[in-house]
């Protein structure tokens, strides 16, 4: 009799343990409230290949009365799940709007966990021709690095589209959020979101903190941007990577001096006549010693901004 209840038994139990497994919850994100009903998670300051989960972009939940919205869904399906059991953690309140800041891998790549929530997905109006160029690269590299597989829909639309010359308002019951989006800059797709209520200005990657910013779009544009950003007289700023901060001038003054010598060492150097791998080699070494990531980002920094300003009349 013993031989046929061992199996059995040993069945029962591999059965629960898988089952325990699949039901276990997800382990939360950390997150920080930076400003009333405002809630942050910090990505750590890495590379998104080499992160685990791809967990490098901040990612932010703001509650209304009525109902949520989330900015950026974190940088692989696994991530966006985890980032979605935190933000049902937070708030009882349904999710009315998902905003896409940007369609780099890190923000975007966790956006089928919220694919059934019954939101309103927002995107600046050129991401969607940017996703299309990029995602076989993104799914691609998804597959390499973190061996997930991504379906076909994780990044399909609808995508309700913001354009450059006007703004979006979203009411969340309470607090209304204003969606922006910008001229060519960090990326040609870059979208901000500012609460009213509590002067907080949410900026997708087109502020970087600590984390070298890393040039995707235009450096005149993203000059000027910054520029522009750093004057909206915002309280609470949650940059795209990095520490969340309350003080707006020395949250962007880092990184408008990088972009700012970025321009004036690469312009000299087509003014000296160097060829791109000269500048590459000599361009902002200093300005980007006081950055982290440097050896990932800025030569490609320095290859993007020659590409740009070789052509610029001067
Ligand atoms: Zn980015």
């Amino acid at each position: 009799m013993t031989h046929w209840h061992a199996p059995a038994c040993a069945a029962a139990l591999l059965w629960v343990a898988l089952h325990a497994t699949a039901a276990a919850p997800l382990a939360p994100l950390t997150t920080e409230e930076v400003a009333p009903g405002i809630h942050v998670h910090v990505g750590r300051i890495a590379d998104w290949a080499e992160a685990p989960e791809g967990d490098v972009a901040n990612l932010t939940l703001i509650v209304g009365s009525r109902c949520a919205a989330v900015i950026d869904t974190g940088g692989t399906p696994a991530l966006g799940l985890r980032w979605r059991a935190t933000v049902q953690a937070l708030t009882d309140k349904p999710i009315c709007h998902v905003i896409h800041t940007h369609v780099h891998p890190d923000h975007i790549l966790g956006r089928e966990a919220f694919m059934a929530e019954n939101a309103t997905q927002w995107s600046h109006t050129n991401l969607p021709g940017a996703l299309a160029a990029r995602a076989p690269y993104y799914r691609a590299a998804l597959t390499r690095e973190f061996g997930t597989t991504l379906p076909d829909t994780a990044l399909a639309g609808p995508y309700s589209p913001v354009v450059p010359t006007q703004t979006r308002m979203l009411d969340l019951g309470g607090r209304s959020l204003e969606l922006r989006a910008w001229p060519t800059a960090h990326t040609n797709h870059d979208l901000t979101v500012w609460d009213a209520a509590t002067r907080t200005l949410i900026t997708g990657d087109l502020l970087f903190i600590t984390h070298l910013p890393a040039l995707d779009g235009s450096l005149r544009g993203w000059i000027a941007v910054t520029d522009t950003l750093t004057g909206l007289g915002a309280r609470t700023i949650v940059p795209g990577h990095g520490a969340v901060s309350h003080d707006a001038a020395s949250a962007f003054s880092p990184q408008a001096a990088y972009l700012a010598t970025l321009a004036r060492e690469t312009r000299a150097a087509i003014a000296a006549h160097q060829t791109i791998t000269q500048a590459v080699d000599k361009v902002g070494q200093q300005a980007a010693s006081s950055w982290q990531l440097v050896d990932a980002f800025h030569r490609r920094n320095v290859t993007t901004a020659y590409a740009e300003l070789e052509w610029e009349d001067e």
